[in-house]
């Protein structure tokens, strides 16, 4: 089998259409997903902070596409790293590049504050974007993992309004035991899924793809980076899996001028 790497090189040696776009056409557009920040994963931090530090200034816009953070308990939050990464992020958007983030399954819970203390815009999970002339659907990709019947049962209690009060308004500590509580659950609960259980269904990626008249799909959150290709209406379709970062590798993927790359910082 090809390297993803070879593939992109393949695929766009031909030229590209060039259509207008909100970003200039000589800017990069940057997408990451599934850092999983936490305290107990200090070199992360320091990948992600020196990737806001040097090589996202350099781009347009940046997408965090779910999971920045490993757990979430709300804004209000100042356990280290939190606020090294608001204040990084914070200095990115100020220097003028833009960044979006979609909330993931570990840190649903990132809201309005976070927002105001970084720039960040938060964005719909699913949501269209115009990629350099090519519509695009993001999304972290929790949704697709349609067969996982039980944490889709979760996901729809843990998304609504009631259940988002009835968390964040408990006090900070209640609010810790309660997220060691639910990891603690879900690591129980995973050991006894199987692969297949826990990846995306395709015939779901259609459904949604089709919704949105998209032909090209990025997301996270299954940590099998990959780039696949498939039809729909007998149009050539592709989803890009994004790979998540670990202390000793991490990957963006980089659009520009209508090609993209895998970079590994
Ligand atoms: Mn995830």
């Amino acid at each position: 089998m090809r390297s993803r790497k070879s593939l992109c090189l393949a695929r766009f040696n031909s030229p590209s259409k060039q259509l207008p776009t909100e970003h200039p056409l000589n800017k990069e557009i940057l997408f990451i997903s599934d850092l999983h920040i936490s305290l107990e994963k200090p070199e992360i931090t320091r990948r992600f902070l020196s990737f806001l530090k040097d090589r996202a200034p350099k781009a347009a816009a940046v997408y965090i596409l779910g999971d920045l953070f490993d757990a979430w308990i709300g804004d209000d939050d100042p356990t280290p790293p939190n606020n090294k990464i608001r204040k990084q992020l914070k200095h990115l958007t100020n220097s003028g590049t833009k960044v979006y983030l979609q909330q993931g399954n570990r840190d649903f819970l990132l809201g309005n504050k976070f927002c105001e203390d970084t720039g960040v815009t938060l964005i719909d999970d699913y949501l269209v974007i115009d990629l350099l002339g090519t519509p695009t659907l993001l999304t972290h990709g929790d949704l697709l993992c349609s067969d996982d019947l039980p944490y889709q049962a979760f996901r729809t209690k843990s998304h609504t309004p009631e259940w988002r009060h009835y968390v964040l308004s408990k006090p900070l500590i209640i609010r810790l035991v309660m997220a060691r509580w639910y990891r603690f659950r879900s690591y129980f609960h995973k050991r006894n899924k199987t692969q297949e259980i826990m990846d995306v269904n395709q015939g779901t990626v259609i459904n949604v793809m089709r919704e949105h008249h998209c032909l090209r799909l990025i997301h996270g959150h299954t940590h099998r980076p990959a780039i696949h290709d498939f039809e729909i209406n007998g149009q050539p379709a592709q989803r890009f899996v994004l790979a998540a970062w670990t202390k000793d590798a991490a990957e963006i993927l980089c659009w520009r001028n209508s090609t993209y790359q895998i970079e590994s910082i």
